[in-house]
């Protein structure tokens, strides 16, 4: 495995601070901070821990965790998801637990739908309800891009709360299909061939899985011939960062561990507000239902020999729902590094607390 793309720095940090400040925060007058950064050079990324940043003070007042607006679903549209969401031209996709809809203010073309849990919670579902909503969003992408083959960009989110993006309290999650790339999942692809073009015979996402195992931070769940993994990332794009590995959105292993993933971060580390972005998400026409599962051959070929890469749902945690300070700043906005609140083996060890509860 190529050894140097993950680089840490680590000179401590000094600085001299007043009487005044020493009693206040119990520092020493010659305080020295450890502060550990980690850039993932393929994607460009960078985060900066310093476990100091606990205790920094915050003088925005906390508002209340946020509060069902939708007086327990009563007014909720997607409650009423019959009379109160629009379809798509391709109709509707039904499950037991999960239903599409069409979205009603759009921001891609041709398609932009939504995936809705049937129930109205956003932070209490199964694992049967989130696999019907993997599996609706499975088919509406395939029904999408039969309707407009020369759309070819697929893109699952997920924004749970309002501080992650949703408009709606109701679980859902949205899919877009799009005529042009998404330069997050653009630059996923250009990276992992650039990445192979540069080191010949290795295989960027194989990479990934072996260097978090290394790292001691990475579960592999198998099933029969089927296998996903998951992992605490190294460099977080956001607080928290976990991403699930596998071979499609139907494939249960990959279900079972981004439930696992959720159920995780949600109900051992107090995650009320997350976003999931899914990488590499399969289109009509790039499923041959003869092959092989795409993970399940990565794997088995120790990361040489797939037809088409991986899938890669990565999720983050958005911070305090109670809390009024925004976690993105001038260092996100502009510098595109952030700010490693959680360390990753905490996180892990969450994860595989909820693992061994299964
Ligand atoms: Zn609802």
């Amino acid at each position: 495995m190529p050894s140097a793309h993950l680089a840490t720095n680590g000179p401590s940090a000094v600085h001299r601070v007043t009487e005044a400040l020493s009693i206040k925060y119990g520092m020493d007058a010659d305080n020295k901070q450890q502060v550990v950064s980690v850039t993932d050079r393929v994607l460009g990324t960078q985060v900066w821990y310093n476990a100091e940043r606990g205790r920094k003070p915050q003088s925005f007042t906390e508002e209340p965790n946020l509060a069902d607006p939708t007086d327990g679903g009563r007014t909720c549209d997607f409650c009423q998801w019959r009379t109160l969401t629009a379809l798509d031209v391709f109709g509707r996709i039904e499950r037991t637990h999960a239903i599409s809809a069409s979205n009603l203010f759009k921001y891609c073309q041709p398609f932009h739908g939504l995936v809705l849990f049937r129930h109205h919670d956003p932070l209490k579902f199964s694992l049967p309800q989130l696999s019907d909503l993997l599996q609706v969003a499975e088919e509406w992408f395939e029904r999408a891009s039969a309707a407009q083959p020369s759309a070819r960009h697929p893109f699952f989110l997920w924004n749970c709360g309002p501080r992650a993006g949703a408009s709606q309290f109701h679980g859902h999650a949205q899919v877009a299909l799009s005529q042009i790339p998404f330069p997050g999942c653009e630059a996923l692809t250009v990276a992992a061939e650039r990445y192979a073009a540069a080191l010949p015979g290795a295989d960027y996402y194989g990479d990934l899985i072996r260097a978090h195992r290394a790292a001691g931070l990475m579960h592999e769940h198998a099933l029969g011939d089927k296998r996903a993994w998951c992992y605490a990332s190294l460099a977080p794009t956001k607080d928290m960062e976990l991403v699930v590995q596998g071979a499609s959105l139907g494939c249960p292993c990959f279900q079972l561990l981004l439930h696992t993933a959720l159920r995780a971060l949600i109900d051992r580390l107090g995650v009320a507000t997350f976003n999931v972005g899914i990488f590499n998400v399969c289109c009509s026409g790039d499923r041959n239902s003869s092959a092989p599962d795409v993970g399940a051959t990565m794997l088995a070929a120790d990361g040489t020999g797939y037809s088409r890469p991986p899938i890669l749902a990565r999720i983050v945690s958005r911070g305090k729902s109670s809390s009024r300070a925004s976690d993105y700043g001038g260092l996100e906005v502009f510098g595109k590094a952030s700010i490693g609140n959680t360390d990753p083996y905490r996180v892990f060890a969450a994860l595989q607390a909820q693992l061994q509860s299964l």
